[in-house]
């Protein structure tokens, strides 16, 4: 049985104690885990479950699942939320790609979930990276499931997204089937931007999942982090923005504070109250949705829903 323990604040004054008892995570260290550690070392990969701090690095990594974090671990960007480096990445590592396939193989990967780091300083924001590997993936195994969590591509849209179909349109198999999940979170309530993403535009984002959701293979994807100080009315104005988008799958989980440096908890919503938007999200027509303190958008991506939708 894994330990459990609470979930550590880099407050400048600890505060563990005013964690909520639902906030919890596991304790990786058994054998899966150590072999996706090292996996992950080896093949020099980041991932966003270390460069995030998430709070469920031991049981994803326990159960062999990890989610790739592409082009570097500095981003362009300096969201107050994010625990991600900042800074001007000097370089571009073309032959990520491959090492995804390599450490995908040997983790036994049935779903690939990539992210990135914000590369504006690309002329495609990094679009090519997801692209090869995309190819790759599906070269390696034709029936893996691929999702994408991208950034927002805030000056290279199109670009982008021609991109990612040109691959898409290589390495399609079964026309209909769902190809690709095409995740970007707009992560708050628009009003909010300006303190949690600053240098985003939500209406930015609400474009990007547009563009995608109606696409051939396609399914879009997006994630709200809730505790940041907006209102349930505000919550439902995205929720329901995002399904006027075309979007379907959808998860919302507790924001937590990496460190002192970021923007503090304004509140921890209880399992009940997420449990409700998950009601919510269903009755908006989702037909993917998670909900829960601890859930984020790559937390057990690979479930399928359908036909019997579950949280
Ligand atoms: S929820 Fe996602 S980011 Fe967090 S540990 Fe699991 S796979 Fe990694």
């Amino acid at each position: 049985m894994q330990k459990i323990l609470p979930v550590f604040d880099f407050s400048a004054q600890p505060n563990t104690s005013r964690l909520p008892p639902w906030i919890r995570q596991t304790l990786g260290g058994g054998e899966v885990y150590q072999d996706t550690l090292h996996t992950v070392r080896h093949n020099g990969l980041n991932t966003v479950c270390e460069e995030a701090a998430c709070p469920n690095r031991g049981e994803c990594w326990s159960r062999g699942t990890a989610t790739f974090m592409l082009l570097g671990d500095t981003c362009t960007r300096a969201c107050a939320f994010c625990n991600v480096k900042t800074g001007k990445p000097d370089w571009f590592d073309d032959d990520e790609p491959r090492r995804v396939c390599e450490a995908s193989q040997h983790m036994g990967l049935k779903y690939v979930v990539l992210t990135s780091v914000n590369r504006d300083d690309l002329a495609d924001g990094g679009a090519g990276v997801f692209a090869d590997s995309l190819r790759a993936l599906r070269e390696m195994q034709p029936e893996i499931g691929v999702e994408f969590l991208t950034p927002d591509f805030k000056r290279c849209q199109s670009r982008a997204i021609d991109v990612v179909l040109a691959a898409l349109a290589e390495v399609s198999t079964v026309p209909g089937d769902v190809q690709l999940v095409w995740g970007h979170n707009v992560e708050t309530v628009p009003d909010l931007y300006r303190t949690v993403r600053k240098g985003a535009d939500y209406q930015v984002s609400l474009d990007l999942l547009q563009r995608v959701a109606p696409l051939p293979g396609i399914e879009a994807k997006s994630a709200i982090m809730l505790g940041l100080g907006e209102t349930r009315q505000q919550v439902l104005a995205v929720l329901n923005d995002l399904r006027a988008a075309g979007v379907q799958r959808v998860s919302l989980g507790q924001y937590l504070r990496p460190t002192r440096y970021h923007l503090p908890v304004q509140r921890y919503l209880s399992p009940v109250e997420f449990d409700d938007y998950a009601e919510v999200a269903r009755e908006l027509g989702f037909d993917w949705v998670k909900s829960g303190p601890l859930v984020r958008s790559s937390y057990h991506a690979e479930e399928e829903q359908r036909p019997e939708i579950k949280s």
